[in-house]
């Protein structure tokens, strides 16, 4: 695939507010184009939100399929909570 500044565009995984995404990139003037269906997920799963509920003496939420899919989290995966900048962070535990 050719880039407007004459070079040839070049696969590449890029960042799309905050996920790496495919796409192509051009090496001459950093063109980056990225993969309309994989966008298109990024932005359907970071317009998800949940409701914090009250189940015994916590609160529950849920991780809705197309954000789970996103980040590679399934049944069973073992996570744990980081909290930057006053944010929770979800992410997969390191097994030791
Ligand atoms: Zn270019």
């Amino acid at each position: 695939m050719k880039c407007h500044c004459g070079k040839t565009l070049k696969e590449s995984k890029l960042e799309f507010r905050g996920f790496l995404i495919s796409g192509f990139k051009c090496s001459n003037c950093g063109q980056e184009l990225f993969n309309p269906y994989e966008v298109d997920k990024v932005r359907k799963a970071l317009n998800k939100q949940v409701k914090a509920r009250k189940i015994a003496h916590s609160l529950v939420i849920t991780l809705p399929k197309p954000v789970a899919s996103l980040v590679k989290i399934s049944e069973g995966d073992v996570l744990q909570w980081l909290v930057s900048k006053n944010k929770l962070i979800l992410q997969k535990a390191s097994v030791a």
